[in-house]
């Protein structure tokens, strides 16, 4: 039993997503316990009720995504999440049951509480341990079940501080869209993709047209709310399966895969309308900006990323000589 306690905590520990710290102390809780089953249980952000998030071993009555109230005083799941301690009941009876209400199964069920707690020491699942009264039952579990909960809450936080960062290091702190690290990575991603499948996938190089004069006219705050503007704009012009992302001050990219030529050349028309459609408010009535846009596609015009990214450029700066708002291939 140490041996395998010290494996679920080592093994948790190096999971860098939180829900997989979870999955993983599911699917090992049952090597640990002669349990019956073992719940995990969590705060619904929709309703803020409790819910059961998972189950393993005999569910019972009990059904994932099952909602129960945390301020239920006769609830030993809804006290696990208000008194955060681990907590071994026997003999549950109508004034001390699991969930919403006094069961039949309560009657023969033995179970152990254990909350596994955030950064600020509060608790954001609670874990339950259920016999059946004629298990064998060791009375060493409730220091393990507790060990393990403990175990789970540090990894749980170091996932999600590694998840916040992973985040904070792709997204642009402005526009909150992919930065231009991240667009280098789907960009990758996509063109590996595109190799595979013998497919393509085209590039759309964005640069807002005299926005250097925007901002002096208007003041750089009105300037960053247009950059962020141009992302909302952005996300609601393209595709579910494209990418963008902010390229660089008013530069931004847009990834199309499986468009090229004329389908190509609709989808970036429809980018650039809906950037010349923005109204940005200011108390002289609204402004509007325009965007100068190059789009190359690999591997029919382009045979790497270098190449792809500097024919884009190339059709970008035609379309800056030629009038500007405009799309050029
Ligand atoms: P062109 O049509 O040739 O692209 O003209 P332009 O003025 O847009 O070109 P230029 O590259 O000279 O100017 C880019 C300007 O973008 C300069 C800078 O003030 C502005 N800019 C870059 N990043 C930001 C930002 O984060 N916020 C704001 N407000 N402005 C930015
Ligand atoms: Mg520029
Ligand atoms: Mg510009």
């Amino acid at each position: 039993i140490a041996d395998l306690s010290f494996g679920l905590s080592k093994l948790m520990s190096e999971q860098l997503k939180p829900n997989d710290v979870l999955k993983v102390l599911m699917l090992n809780l049952g090597k640990l316990f002669n349990s019956r089953s073992q719940v995990l249980c969590d705060v619904s952000s929709a309703s803020g009720q409790g819910r059961i998030l998972h189950i393993e071993g005999e569910a019972g009555i009990l059904k994932r995504g099952m909602n129960f109230g945390l301020s239920n005083a006769n609830s030993i799941y809804a006290k696990g999440f208000r008194n955060n301690k681990t907590e071994m009941y026997d003999h549950l009876n109508a004034n001390l049951y699991r969930f919403n209400e006094y069961h039949p199964e309560d009657e023969a069920t033995r179970v152990i509480t254990s909350p596994i707690v955030d950064e600020n020491s509060r608790p954001v699942v609670v874990i339950g341990v259920e016999y059946s009264l004629e298990d064998l039952y060791s009375g060493s579990d409730k220091t393990l079940l507790n060990t393990i909960a403990l175990n789970a809450s540090s990894s749980l936080t170091k996932a999600k501080i590694f998840q916040k960062m992973e985040k904070q290091a792709t997204i642009d702190g402005l526009t909150q869209i992919s930065n231009h690290r991240h667009f280098q990575d789907l960009m990758d991603m996509e063109m590996e993709r595109a190799a595979r499948e013998k497919n393509v996938v085209s590039l759309l190089l964005m640069d807002i047209d005299h926005f250097k004069k925007f901002n002096d006219t208007y003041g750089h705050p009105v300037g960053d709310l247009v950059l962020k503007m141009v992302s909302k704009a952005l996300q609601g012009a393209v595709r579910k399966t494209d990418h963008i992302a902010r390229y660089g001050g008013e530069e931004f990219v847009v990834i199309l895969p499986q468009a090229e030529g004329e389908l190509g050349r609709q989808l970036a028309e429809r980018v650039r309308q809906a950037i010349e459609d923005i109204k940005v408010p200011h108390e002289s009535g609204h402004l509007s900006v325009t965007m100068s846009i190059g789009m190359c596609t690999y591997p029919t015009y382009s045979s790497n990323k270098a190449e792809l990214i500097e024919y884009a450029d190339q059709a970008l700066y035609y379309s800056k000589e030629h009038g500007r708002n405009m799309v050029s291939l």
